[in-house]
């Protein structure tokens, strides 16, 4: 039977099963993965020196006669394989360790290439382990191994580069009935190679022009691919209706007048941008990212009040029940004048409540709706919803925010759709896996806010900062200790008992006068109102609290944050937790407790303690991460995209432009075979 690209590993000679199961664990499934698993790097054993040439602590490749070879065995009981290879210049030692078999195959007089690093070994200079191969083992395309650009795989799974490379060799035959999904057009623009060549010039290069090219070629597809997958997305959605909200102008503006403060610059712009998308009948698919405390409520108030005086319906979906109760307190009051109906939606809504509730949704009669995922369940369905927007988005999935991109009842229309989120987004990352999405920026803080002061605080601080602590707290300041969620099937067991634990220990043995008090996910919420508004009312001093209060709390007394084991937590997030302090006029603090002290965590840490720029934070967070984690890759199942194509701008915008020319010109569905390579991306679209 002849091998194609469709079959199955086991089809292919030579691989047992023990192989077999290694590439399964890398995705290696059929041959065509096969090929498709491309090395991560290159050695470069081409250029070949004559041995006189050769000088120490270089990496070379030579090629000679083996003129001697035998097995030692040193004192210390491991076997030394020596050889002496000569070529027309010179001599040179090649040692290889307990590799005892190499006699069997490596014989006197055979002609040999050899690469790798000459160094001194008891008093001559020598090459140490090199790899090597025989001449006779050449084929019509050279050796494999050395003389040449040898491709280095990911050695994972005890899979060497070797083997890889001897195993994928003979399969190359194969590589021209891999279809190109490329259009001719796009190649010849951009003076692209074809994939077949490309995937050869990868596994085995004739030389480094060709693996330039190479790369070129597979790292435009990439890129290219991507700006196609998001262009095409957003090309949709311009077809789509939504209802126009026109601008009440004199409306608005009398609203900010009336507020207890002036907005700041960038508040203004961004209601504005987001005012603008509204008066439009194309769907708006806006992010609007501002740091913590940047004053995100009050822009998304003022969007949902011109979407509900034109009669229509503006919902607010956020991710924990405390935050729906703390916006809705505050969109109710400041909406008051205008006699608009606001409900509130949570899971705990009694069942009664709930279905008038749908009800008054369904027929139009709420406005305002602020929710929990409560929001996404069944019986809500909207009678004339202008805008939607998701508070926390990065809180949400992919398909619960796109759950509420659904049709209006009356009106068969789309919501204007506006996500927020503190998390800022690298602006690489924003043309690129965000390029279908308008940004805002409140890239300023209300006036008068003092930076926040952040110390990571060692297990044998721990009592001077306790110390600290309690001298703030007798000043009238509140502070908030964080415990981390441990393990993941028994998170929620283990979450309260450190948050137990902790509560326990604070205020039986460290701190017995406070008022302690504390909250996590699982309590219900009446009790988890009554902890939050207590607090809010100065009523306690110490709140120990799980991650429930990652997001949106807003109590301006509270100045300092102790998070617990904070090497836990990536830095996105304990920059949000610290977001929870440094809100009102008075000096915050934010410590970072942790019993590590592995550099890279301390590094981490550290870049909290450097500044208090959210999108710093991001960029570095993105860096340490990679693109896959920070973007969450393997949770959408998304293809990881390489750290370097996305940081490189003159790529993306290439990629970018030929993908909005190809858009305006072709009907990318029409292109199957391209438009299948698309669709792994599909998961990010609306991921915002
Ligand atoms: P976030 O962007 O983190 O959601 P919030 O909307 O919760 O921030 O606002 C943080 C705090 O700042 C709130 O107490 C809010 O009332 C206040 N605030 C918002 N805008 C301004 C402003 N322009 N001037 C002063 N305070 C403001
Ligand atoms: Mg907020």
């Amino acid at each position: 039977m002849s091998i194609t690209l469709n079959s199955k590993l086991d089809e292919i000679p030579g691989i047992g099963p023990a192989y077999i199961h290694k590439l399964q664990k890398l995705g290696i499934e059929t041959v065509r993965d096969f090929l498709l698993y491309l090395p991560r790097r290159w050695d470069d054993y081409s250029h070949i020196v004559p041995i006189r040439e050769i000088r120490p602590d270089e990496i070379v490749t030579i090629k000679g006669k083996i003129w001697e070879i035998s097995n030692k065995r040193a004192r210390s009981g491991i076997n030394i394989t020596e050889a002496i290879i000569a070529d027309d210049t010179g001599t040179v030692k090649a040692t290889w360790f307990n590799q005892p078999f190499l006699i069997k195959s490596l014989k006197t007089g055979d002609e040999i290439c050899l690469a790798g690093k000459l160094e001194w070994n008891h008093n001559s200079v020598g090459m140490v382990s090199p790899a090597f191969e025989k001449i006779s083992d050449e084929d019509e395309s050279g050796l494999t191994h050395v003389g040449r650009i040898v491709p280095v795989y990911a050695e994972t799974e005890g899979i060497t580069s070797k083997w890889l490379r001897s195993k994928i060799k003979p399969l190359m035959k194969l590589i021209y009935s891999i279809r190109d999904y490329l259009p001719e057009e796009i190649k010849r623009e951009q003076k692209l190679i074809d994939l077949p060549a490309a995937i050869r010039q990868m596994h085995f290069p004739e030389n480094a022009l060709q693996l330039k090219k190479a790369r070129e070629r597979l790292d435009f597809d990439e890129m290219f691919l991507l700006q196609l997958a998001v262009l095409n997305s957003r090309k949709k959605l311009n077809q789509e209706r939504a209802i126009a909200l026109p601008f009440n102008e004199d409306l608005i503006k009398g609203f900010v007048h009336d507020l207890p403060y002036q907005l700041t610059n960038a508040q203004r712009k961004a209601a504005w941008e987001i005012l603008q998308d509204l008066a439009r009948m194309q769907p708006m698919n806006r992010l609007l990212q501002g740091d913590v405390g940047s004053g995100k409520t009050v822009v998304a108030a003022i969007a949902m009040l011109n979407t509900a005086i034109s009669n229509n319906q503006a919902v607010l979906l956020c991710p924990t029940e405390i935050l729906v109760k703390q916006h809705f307190t505050l969109v109710s009051k400041l909406l008051k004048p205008f006699d608009i109906d606001c409900v509130m939606l949570v899971g705990s809504t009694p069942k009664a409540e709930k279905e008038e509730i749908y009800s008054k949704i369904r027929e139009g009669e709420a406005r305002v709706i602020i929710g929990t995922h409560a929001l996404l369940e069944k019986g809500v369905e909207f009678w004339r919803l202008g805008l939607a927007i998701v508070d926390e988005q990065h809180r949400f999935g992919v398909d619960q925010r796109a759950a509420l991109r659904k049709e209006s009842l009356s009106t068969k229309t789309l919501p204007h759709f506006l996500t927020m989120t503190a998390t800022p987004i690298p602006r690489t990352l924003s043309l690129t896996l965000f390029g279908d999405l308008d940004l805002s920026i409140l890239d300023e803080l209300p006036p008068g806010r003092k930076s926040i002061i952040t110390r990571i605080v060692p297990s044998t601080k721990r009592q001077d900062g306790y110390h600290f602590i309690e001298e703030e707290i007798k000043k009238g300041r509140q502070a908030f200790v964080v415990c981390p969620l441990i393990g993941d099937v028994t998170g929620l067991e283990s979450e309260k008992k450190s948050v137990m634990v902790e509560y326990q220990s604070l205020s039986k043995n460290i701190y017995p006068d406070l008022k302690i008090a504390y909250i996590h996910g699982k309590m219900k919420s009446e009790e988890k109102e009554k902890i939050m508004s207590d607090f809010a009312a100065g009523e306690t001093n110490i709140l120990v609290s799980t991650s429930v209060i990652e997001v949106g709390i807003d109590v301006p007394n509270s100045t300092i944050m102790i998070i617990e084991d904070a090497d836990r937590f990536g830095l996105s997030q304990l920059h949000q937790f610290r977001g929870r302090v440094g809100r009102g006029e008075h000096q915050s603090y934010c410590f970072l407790f942790t019993k590590s002290n592995s550099e890279p965590v301390l590094k981490r840490l550290n870049a909290l303690v450097q500044t208090n720029d959210g999108f710093k934070l991001s960029e570095v967070d993105l860096e340490i991460r990679g693109p896959g984690d920070f973007i969450g890759a393997r949770q959408h199942g998304l293809p990881d995209i390489k750290m370097k194509n996305l940081m490189d701008l003159a790529l993306i915008k290439k990629c970018r432009d030929a993908a909005n020319n190809f858009l305006a010109k072709n009907n990318l569905e029409h292109q199957t075979l391209l438009y299948d390579k698309t669709k792994v991306f599909d998961a990010i679209l609306y991921l915002e």
